[in-house]
Parts: C-alpha cells; sequence; structure tokens
C-alpha cells in the first residue's frame, strides 16, 4: 500500500468524522433550547440525521474498501499460480491508487521475472555447451587406446580411460580424486606426474620412455606428460598419455632377429657350397668316388638354401598379407592321404610304419588346400626325419560334430621334444639342441604351419611331446556344414 492509497483511506475516514462531529455539534443548540423550555425539536433532528449520514458513510467506505481489497486478493490468488501476473482492473474502485501501486509493483515483479528468466536461459544455454563440450572431450579421451590419466594440482585423479583403468588395475567408477600415489602402483611414474606439476609449466610436454612391473609382467611405456591450466589460467593438473611400446619394441627386436638369422642361415649352406666348388676347381677331388661326394653334397646343400629361401618368403608373404588365399571345402584326409603318398618313400627308407586312421571325406573343412598341404607334408616330413629307424607314424584325422571341429593329428614313436623346447618349437629359426644330429634343417618349417593353420585358417596348432616316446601334433579346424 503506497501513499496515495493510504490518503483516499483517509479522506473517507476524515468525511466521515467530519460528519460525526457536525452531527454532535446539532446537539449542543438541541440541549439549549431544552433547558430554556423551547419546544423546537429542528436541531434534534439535524444533529440525527448527520450522525446517522456519518455512520452511513463510515459503513458504506469500510464495505467498498473491503470488497475493493478482497475483489484483488481474489485476482491476485487466482493469477497467483501462473507465470504473468495480469494488472488488477481497478474498475470504479475507491482503492484506484492502491490498485494502480500494486499494478506497478506488478509490472517491477514481471520485469525483474524477465530478466531473471532471460539470465536463466542463457545460464542453461552455457550449461549446456559446456556440458557437451566435457562430454566430448571425454569421449576423445575415452576413445583413446592408449592409457590417459589427468590429474589435479593436488595429484588426485580428475579423469582416465579405461586403458588406463585396465593398464593400472582400479576401476574408474570409485578411482575419481583419488591421490595418485594410492591408484598407480609405480612410484616412478607418480613422481614424474609430480615433478610435471611442480614445474609450473602450463603448456610444456615431457616424454620419457620408461619400463613398469605390471599386473600382466613388465611393459615399457612412452609417457608424454603435459601440464594443464586451471579456470583461471594457473598451472593446474597434469595430462600424463602412457603409449604402451612393448609390442613395438618386440617387433623391432623379432625383425633384427629375423635378419641375422636369415644371414646366418643362408650363409651356412651358401660357405659349404663355395668351399665344395672350390675344391672341385682346384682338382682335390681327384677320383671320380670323392667327385661324387662332392656333388651330393653341393647338391644337398643347394637344396637346403632353396628351402631355406622358399620358407622364409612363404612365411613373409603370410605375414604381411600378400599371399593369395583360395579357401574351398577340402577333405582333411583327402590332404592326409596326398602328403602320406609323397612321404612314403622316404618313411620306407628308415623302414617306418605309417598308419592311417582316416574319417570319411565328406568331412571337410574350408581351406586353402595347396596350404594345409604344405603344413600336413611339413609336419610328416618331421615325424620321419625325428623318428628312427622302425618306428612308427599314425595319420589321424578325427570330427567333432557337436563342437563343429575337424582334427588331424600326426602321432610319432620318434625322439621327442624336451618340455623346455616345447613352447619355443613354433618359433622362426628354432631349432631343439638335443634333436640337432638327428638331421639337417631351417627351424622354419613349424613356422611355417602355424601361420598357415592360425593366421591363414583361423585354426589352431598344438604339440604334445613325451622325451624318448614320441611327439603329436594336432590341427584343430573348422567343420564345414
Ligand atoms: P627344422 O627345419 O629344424 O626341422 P622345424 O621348424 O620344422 O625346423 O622344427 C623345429 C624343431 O622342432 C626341429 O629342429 C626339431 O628339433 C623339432 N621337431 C620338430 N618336429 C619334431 C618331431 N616330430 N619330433 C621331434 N622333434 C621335432
Amino acid at each position: 500500500l503506497n501513499g496515495a492509497a493510504l490518503r483516499q483511506l483517509r479522506n473517507l475516514q476524515y468525511l466521515a468524522i467530519g460528519l460525526l462531529i457536525a452531527g454532535l455539534g446539532c446537539f449542543v443548540p438541541a440541549a439549549g433550547i431544552v433547558r430554556t423550555g423551547s419546544a423546537s425539536t429542528g436541531w434534534l433532528w439535524w444533529g440525527a440525521w448527520l450522525l446517522a449520514a456519518s455512520g452511513g458513510v463510515g459503513v458504506a467506505a469500510a464495505w467498498s474498501t473491503r470488497c475493493d481489497i478482497r475483489r484483488m486478493a481474489r485476482s491476485l490468488r487466482a493469477e497467483a499460480g501462473s507465470e504473468w501476473l495480469e494488472p488488477i482492473d481497478p474498475g470504479s474502485t475507491s482503492l484506484f491508487k492502491l490498485a494502480e501501486a500494486i499494478n506497478e509493483v506488478i509490472s517491477i515483479a514481471q520485469r525483474t521475472v524477465a530478466d531473471a528468466q532471460v539470465q536463466v536461459k542463457s545460464y542453461a544455454i552455457q550449461l549446456k555447451v559446456a556440458t557437451a563440450e566435457r562430454q566430448h572431450a571425454e569421449a576423445i579421451i575415452k576413445s583413446i587406446s592408449d592409457a590417459v590419466l589427468v590429474t589435479s594440482r593436488f595429484d588426485e585423479l580428475v579423469l582416465a580411460n579405461d586403458s588406463a583403468a585396465k593398464a593400472f588395475d582400479f576401476d574408474l567408477k570409485t578411482a575419481h580424486r583419488t591421490p595418485v600415489d594410492r591408484l598407480l602402483h609405480d612410484p616412478r611414474l607418480v613422481e614424474m606426474i609430480r615433478d610435471m606439476r611442480q614445474s609450473r609449466s602450463v603448456n610444456g610436454r615431457r616424454v620419457i620412455e620408461h619400463d613398469m612391473d605390471m599386473p600382466g609382467g613388465e611393459r615399457t611405456y612412452m609417457v608424454t606428460l603435459s601440464g594443464v591450466a586451471d579456470s583461471a589460467g594457473e598451472p593446474g593438473g597434469v595430462v600424463a598419455v602412457l603409449h604402451d611400446m612393448t609390442r613395438e619394441k618386440e617387433v623391432a627386436q623379432m625383425k633384427n632377429d629375423f635378419v641375422s638369422n636369415v644371414s646366418h642361415e643362408l650363409r651356412t649352406p651358401l660357405a659349404s657350397i663355395k668351399a665344395y666348388v672350390e675344391m672341385l676347381i682346384d682338382g682335390e677331388a681327384d677320383d671320380e668316388h670323392t667327385k661324387a661326394e662332392f656333388y651330393e653334397i653341393i647338391h644337398g646343400e643347394s637344396n637346403r638354401l632353396g628351402r631355406l629361401i622358399d620358407n622364409i618368403l612363404n612365411i613373409s608373404r603370410i605375414e604381411s598379407g600378400l599371399v593369395k588365399i583360395n579357401k574351398q571345402p577340402q577333405s582333411l584326409s583327402v590332404i592326409a592321404k596326398e602328403a602320406v603318398d609323397v612321404i612314403g618313400p622316404q618313411a620306407k627308407l628308415k623302414r617306418i610304419s605309417i598308419v592311417e586312421q582316416l574319417c570319411p571325406v565328406f568331412y571337410q573343412t574350408p581351406a586353402d588346400k595347396d596350404m594345409l598341404y604344405q603344413a600336413v607334408l611339413n609336419i610328416l616330413s618331421n615325424s620321419v626325419k625325428y623318428t628312427p629307424d622302425g618306428g612308427q607314424i599314425t595319420v589321424q584325422t578325427t570330427v567333432d560334430e557337436a563342437g563343429k571341429k575337424l582334427f588331424l593329428r600326426i602321432i610319432d614313436t620318434g625322439v621327442g621334444i624336451p618340455p623346455k623346447d616345447l613352447p619355443h618349437v613354433f618359433d622362426k629359426f628354432y631349432r631343439v639342441e638335443a634333436n640337432n644330429k638327428m638331421a639337417k634343417g631351417t627351424g622354419l618349417g613349424l613356422s611355417l604351419v602355424k601361420h598357415i593353420v592360425e593366421t591363414v585358417h583361423g585354426g589352431e596348432a598344438i604339440v604334445t611331446s613325451e622325451v624318448g616316446k614320441g611327439t603329436t601334433f594336432t590341427f584343430e579346424l573348422d567343420l564345414h556344414e
């Protein structure tokens, strides 16, 4: 209620009081006339009329004010739930100024609410943009295959991705705000993060190669540390990106080993060929028998060189994915039979019997026949090489219809492979020292077998062996339906 409205109410009150006083004033002459004995009742009537009028004006003012206030209250109450308060219609109200004042307050309130709503909308948009940006950044961090850790100025974890959680074996949900020294069980890495933060560099970057003892064994990481600024632009936390280089290092090492092994393996037969050719040129083989012996050695060594080069080429073609693969449903029994027929004469020379236990030819596997044949031949030829005279080789094909698998087993009664060598026989150039005297070889045959069975056909090549008793090679391949 502002002053104007109160003034209006007061005016009505003054009018009622004025009438009241005038009414009472009429009684004064009336009382004198009564005392003097005059029988005039005119003043009395005026007094009574004015008193009644004053009462009437008072009651009417009170009643109209009450009605107006009630109406305004009713309309305010009706509007209370709505977003906008409609201005009050002052109509013929006696509280015109009061209604005006209330309307002014309403319009000021409406303007304030409108301003606030605009501000709320702008904050909501800003919040949405900030949330989207944060989600975007989180999605990028989470999609990175390298381990990413973001720490605060207090060296607590504020963000990490699945790769980091997996590598350091922590739970992403509970790790938030955990001090890094409790999460990363590598004091050197924790120290690196701390050092980076203490350097207070905002755009600085450090790249450090670091070996770590991880839950799955030792691994080599390329750790990239970057300082990040907080919202005020002050140096805050640190972003650490850990790139696992273990495999890359292994591959680099394997390449080095491969090159040195290849050159070594090629040089051995070449040196032998060269030596015997030189002896022949120098006329050191004077009789036909010695000459024939030299020719035989040169022939054998050049064959070995040829096999070695073929194997190296085949392996590198498969490894690089350059080899053309032609897969058709093939019977393992047919392939095994063809290989047995080829190897038969060699086995016969050593009086090794070959037992065939072959399942029906309609059990087939999707295979590149030439490649699978090469793998079976390599295993069979090894079995003949490493089985002493008079031994036995069993060639078996079986089917597991429920498991949708076909199996080929080549079981020999040969010298066997010592347990320490078993995990390595499929490695390139690996030869079992204990069996070296039994046969010459390149150490590449089984590596090629593993590539053909596992890389090309998605199967599994397994070896079991017992020294002095024999060796079993098993191929597990998919059954063609
Ligand atoms: P290699 O050309 O030397 O035979 P492989 O890769 O074919 O090369 O075989 C690797 C090594 O595994 C061989 O040197 C041999 O010592 C061992 N080996 C393979 N097959 C047999 C087997 N059936 N019995 C015993 N030893 C075997």
